[in-house]
């Protein structure tokens, strides 16, 4: 990778208003490590990831995008430990924005099998119904799925009736609260950074974006009608 691309990167990291928060020095003293549950299963290290940032490694930290900071659980127990007041984890959800802002393949990859997820969420500012928790649409559940799939159905069953069996949202939001989300989404360039890992999916959630607007306008003009029929 270019020298050019690499600083581009780091400074997107160092950048972020909350980089100077999350990272104040580094001992290397490993209490981190020590108390990360994801170092225990995976070849991950927090202090690894820490020191990469500290020394400014730029060939490391690109490489440490590419897959060690999938790993993290975000559970923040680091951050509750470092002597320094460092969090760990926090600097890792930056390093998985800049993933996504620089539309690696890494954060392709790992945002996949939520792309179901992510077109239900972003279209209806609603949740994942309970009918689409199936092991076909998380195919990242690896094969032993089917073992938990009884309890799942059991789980659904005891969700209320409203939202059993449905592919609807689970709760209805309204469609001047809709709108709000779309200009949110849209100002703080969480589209533009969909469109950068799914290109696909971004084309889907921006024509239902548009219908939605065009029902808000409809909706609007009905109303200012209503209120002038009431004026006469
Ligand atoms: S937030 Fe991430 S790095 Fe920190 S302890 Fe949890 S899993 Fe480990
Ligand atoms: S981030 Fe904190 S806990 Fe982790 S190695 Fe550095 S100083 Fe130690």
């Amino acid at each position: 990778m270019p020298r050019q691309d690499l600083e581009d990167i780091f400074q997107d990291i160092q950048k972020d208003a909350r980089y100077d928060h999350e990272l104040n020095g580094c001992l290397n003293c490993g209490i981190c490590t020590a108390t990360c549950p994801a170092a225990y299963y995976f070849d991950f290290s927090p202090r690894e990831i820490v020191q990469l940032l500290w020394t400014e490694n730029l060939e490391g930290i690109h490489d440490a995008m590419q897959e060690k900071i999938w790993a993290c659980a975000q559970c923040y127990t680091c951050a509750a430990r470092c002597p320094f007041g460092n969090s760990p984890g926090g600097l890792i959800m930056i390093m998985r924005e800049a993933a996504i802002k620089h539309g690696m393949e890494s954060a392709k990859n790992v945002l996949r099998p939520f792309s179901r997820v992510m077109l239900k969420l972003i279209s209806t500012g609603n949740q994942l119904a309970p009918d689409m928790v199936t092991p076909d649409h998380f195919p990242d559940w690896g094969p032993n799925i089917s073992k938990v799939d009884a309890p799942l159905d059991i789980l659904r069953k005891a969700i209320p009736v409203p939202t059993l069996n449905t592919t609807e949202t689970a709760w209805e939001v309204n469609l001047k609260t809709s709108i709000e989300l779309y200009t949110i989404w849209e100002m703080t360039g969480v589209l533009d950074r969909l469109e950068g890992i799914d290109e696909n999916l971004f084309d889907v959630i921006t024509d239902i974006i548009d219908e939605k607007r065009e029902d808000y306008e409809d909706w609007l003009e009905e109303q200012d009608e209503a209120d002038d029929d009431e004026e006469d």
